[in-house]
């Protein structure tokens, strides 16, 4: 059955986190609204308690599932956590986001037959010098192998996820069309976030208001659609080329349209991303062998926590 929360909001995704490590030190990383770090390679989650979180899940009503990190790569079994939840009847799709830098041949065919439906790629700059200073590392080659590789493995289209910062890559736009023009990505713009907007001075400082952009992109659209999904919009160039904005600050119809439950590398249902304040511990319970009806009771409690972190 479908549960709905208290602000009309279905609840169909899943975004899970299955480790917090990682191979780069993005600068801006928000770690997905996850900080507590100290225990969290102790309490990663067993590819069979994941299995078991969204089974459960799938009586709310979850349908997808995106893996994240960290670095979802860095687990040597993740072949085996992808296995295990695409074959869960009534989920619809297992999709992940990923650093691109270990998507070698072998990975992307084992992700395919693992039942992975699609890839999205953190890219956030063509610039090598750029893409060093963003994630401490001068592998930006590297990457654009991975998603070629990607491409080349039926992983079609693949996303590309570029955090827009002010200086670094927000004159970029153009090098982005250019290369989803060759390569048929989908590229996707994501507003900078932060959990502490009044002494984030990396916010301050790197924030982009996407609005000229997106007035650019309205100009050179043949068409525009608006994602039923926190409502993105989703720009159709007559080039072919395909554009998302996300633009999750103070946007009310993002919060208003979100369907999202997250779950942290260490086990605990998290309604927001934005809050860490509300966190559900599902790990613990599952460890002392809890019924799937009492997993299904700390489902509900999480999704009676849910609300719009941005209201009108
Ligand atoms: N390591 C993987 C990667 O690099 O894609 C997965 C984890 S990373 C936290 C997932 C996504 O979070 C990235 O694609 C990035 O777009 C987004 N992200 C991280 N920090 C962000 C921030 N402060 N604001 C907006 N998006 C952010």
């Amino acid at each position: 059955m479908e549960i709905i929360d208290g602000y009309g909001r279905p609840i169909v995704d899943i975004r899970i986190s299955i480790t917090q490590r990682c191979n780069l030190n993005c600068i801006y990383c928000h770690h997905e609204g996850h900080h507590e770090r100290s225990n969290s390679v102790q309490r990663e989650m067993t590819a069979d308690e994941i299995q078991r979180i969204v089974s459960v899940g799938r009586r709310v009503g979850i349908k997808r599932v995106k893996i994240t990190g960290g670095e979802p790569l860095l687990r040597s079994d993740v072949f085996e956590i992808i296995t295990k939840l695409s074959k869960l009847d009534g989920i619809d799709e297992v999709s992940m986001v990923t650093n691109g830098l270990l998507l070698d041949q072998e990975t992307c065919n084992r992700l395919k037959h693992a039942g992975l439906k699609r890839i999205n790629v953190s890219l956030d700059t063509l610039n090598p010098q750029a893409y060093f200073n963003i994630t401490q590392k001068n592998v930006l080659h590297k990457v654009l192998e991975g998603i070629d590789i990607a491409l080349n493995s039926d992983f079609n289209p693949i996303k590309t996820n570029t955090v827009l910062l002010k200086g670094i890559n927000d004159a970029d736009v153009k090098d982005f069309i250019d290369l989803a023009m060759k390569t048929g990505v989908i590229l996707q713009f994501i507003e900078l976030m932060t959990f502490n907007e009044i002494n984030d001075d990396f916010f301050k400082k790197y924030h982009v208001d996407p609005s000229p952009i997106e007035e650019v992109l309205q100009g050179i659209a043949e068409h525009v659609e608006i994602r039923k999904m926190q409502q993105r919009k989703r720009y159709h160039l007559n080039n072919g080329t395909v554009i998302e904005v996300v633009r999750p600050m103070h946007n009310s119809a993002f919060c208003a349209n979100c369907n999202r439950l997250r779950v942290t590398s260490d086990g605990h249902l998290k309604p927001c991303l934005m809050r860490e304040d509300n966190l559900v511990d599902i790990l613990k319970p599952l460890r002392e062998d809890a019924s799937d009806e009492e997993l299904y009771q700390v489902f509900l409690q999480a999704i009676a926590l849910r609300e719009p972190f941005f209201k009108e």
